[in-house]
């Protein structure tokens, strides 16, 4: 395959660069690699320059003739309330995006560290994907927090919903798979790796999803709580004398399955429960019991749901889990085929009985594919 029509797919983070060289229209991946420990003690790649130095080394050795590349995608966390499609890269587009490192503390800077290193190594168009932006659709009703509108205004508080560009996608592959139009029907994507997020598809549109104005809010993670009653911020501030950054550490890099199970990777979790440890047990039903609000409460959000999709590392990879979701949603029309479920593949295949009012499918992600696929409509228009 010639490297022109392939795109580099960058995900950067503050201290790792994530990289891939796909085709989209074969989804044929030339190079892949993770460059981490960007600028931290000790490492020989002390910052997105360098890193980027180590990306086009690869492709190098990959034989991937980086002129002959038709763009860079870059994975942009937070786009704010506006940005509902991909964008060509400018200086406009840049300032964009910092303005709303105030939102995203975390990933933003990272992003556009990125995206300036890219910048310099590869004179081609170089094309920014939101996560956020297959929310950016969401009704008032959906996005809006119960708060003054005053405060929400000033500091552009609401859900804006994160991994979108794998909602986008799983969806949209459900609909090829099925042979299904996707304005024809209702779905509920989970996406469950280590971090997890529900999202309710009407007609191939998302009107609601788990996340938040972060990441943090919504279903159980690997290491971040989700869903919690608000005022535990102050109390434990008050009662633990813990600061709000403390707090915020604690919530997402020391709860969810970690907090509760001691581990965060979801098969160790597993292994541990079966063993009979009783904190991976809790975690487990904590976890499966968050997942069957959510698909119980997007079921009603959409009136009705004609398809359930599990997609990411524990969705794609974990039929136990699978199972006792499904266990007690018989009443709203989902169950599972204990063969199909449990028969490893890799391929998106469906998991419920036939006949069964609603389809439970799995359905593999690939955000890189996406983010590509996305680039290329951009500059060429849909393939
Ligand atoms: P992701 O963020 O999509 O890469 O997903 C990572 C999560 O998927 C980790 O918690 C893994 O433990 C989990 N995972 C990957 N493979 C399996 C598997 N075969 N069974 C259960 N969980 C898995």
């Amino acid at each position: 395959m010639a490297a022109e029509s392939a795109i580099l797919v960058l995900n950067a983070g503050s201290s790792s660069l994530k990289f891939q060289v796909v085709v989209p229209e074969t989804a044929d991946v030339l190079t892949k690699g993770l460059v981490e420990r960007i600028g931290e003690d000790g490492s020989d790649v002390p910052d997105h320059g360098a890193a980027m130095g180590v990306v086009t080394d690869q492709l190098a050795e990959a034989g991937v003739d980086r002129t002959g590349l038709r763009a860079v995608g870059h994975r942009v966390v937070h786009g704010g309330p506006d940005f509902s499609d991909p964008v060509l890269v400018d200086d406009a587009v840049i300032a964009d995006i910092r303005d709303l490192v105030p939102l995203a503390p975390l990933h933003n800077p990272g992003a556009l560290a990125g995206i300036e290193a890219a910048r310099a190594a590869f004179d081609v168009p170089q094309v920014a994907v939101f996560d956020t932006a297959f929310f950016t659709s969401l009704p008032a009703a959906a996005s809006t927090y119960a708060i003054p509108k005053d405060v929400r205004e000033r500091h552009r508080v609401r859900r804006y919903g994160f991994h979108g560009t794998s909602h986008r996608y799983v969806s949209r592959a459900a609909a090829t798979f099925l042979g299904r139009p996707l304005d024809s029907f209702s779905q509920v994507v989970l996406h469950l790796g280590n971090g997890c997020s529900a999202s309710a598809i009407a007609g191939g549109v998302a009107i609601d999803t788990s996340m938040g104005l972060t990441p943090l809010q919504g279903l159980v993670m690997g290491t971040r709580s989700g869903d919690i009653d608000p005022a535990v911020f102050s109390f434990l501030h008050s009662a633990a004398g813990l600061e709000v950054a403390e707090i915020d550490a604690m919530l997402n890099k020391r709860s969810g399955l970690k907090g509760l199970a001691g581990v965060n990777d979801f098969r160790e979790v597993l292994s541990r429960a079966d063993a009979g440890d009783e904190d991976a047990g809790l975690a487990l039903d904590v976890y499966v019991h968050r997942l069957r609000h959510y698909v119980g409460a997007y079921t009603a959000v959409l009136g009705g749901l004609d398809v359930l999709t599990f997609t990411a590392g524990v969705g794609e990879n974990a039929p136990v889990l699978r199972a006792r979701v499904l266990q007690t949603l018989g009443r709203l029309g989902l169950s599972v085929d204990p063969g199909r479920n449990e028969a490893p593949s890799r391929e998106a295949r469906v998991i419920s009985p036939d006949g069964s009012p609603v389809t439970v499918l799995v359905v593999p992600t690939n955000e890189e594919l996406e983010i590509a696929r996305q680039a290329a409509a951009l500059l060429d228009g849909p393939t």
